[in-house]
C-alpha cells in the first residue's frame, strides 16, 4: 500500500511546469520531511511568506517559509504538547 496519491505529486508537477513555462525563476529547497528538492515561487524582494504546505513526495504537512529568493521548510513540534497563546 502506498500513502502517496498521484494527485498531490501530479498537481505539484503541473504547477511547476506551468510556472517554468512562463519563464518564472523558482526557488529550490530541501523538504524537511523526506529531504527531497522542492521548487516554489520566490517571495517579492523584502517580503516573507509563510504557509503550511504538503510535501508532493511524501505528503507530510510542513511549514514553508519563503523570504525573497530563499525558502525553507520546517516541521512544527507536535501541537498537542504546546499551549496555544503562550510566549515564544
Ligand atoms: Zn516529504
Amino acid at each position: 500500500m502506498t500513502t502517496v496519491t498521484p494527485s498531490t505529486l501530479q498537481r505539484y508537477t503541473d504547477t511547476i511546469a506551468t510556472l517554468e513555462a512562463k519563464g518564472i525563476s523558482l526557488v529550490v529547497f530541501q523538504s524537511p520531511c523526506c529531504n527531497t528538492a522542492i521548487k516554489t515561487l520566490p517571495a517579492p524582494e523584502g517580503a516573507s511568506w509563510d504557509s503550511t504546505s504538503q510535501c508532493p513526495h511524501c505528503e507530510a504537512v510542513y511549514m514553508k517559509i519563503t523570504t525573497g529568493r530563499s525558502a525553507k521548510g520546517l516541521i512544527p513540534d507536535a501541537p498537542a504538547t504546546r499551549t496555544v497563546g503562550g510566549s515564544k
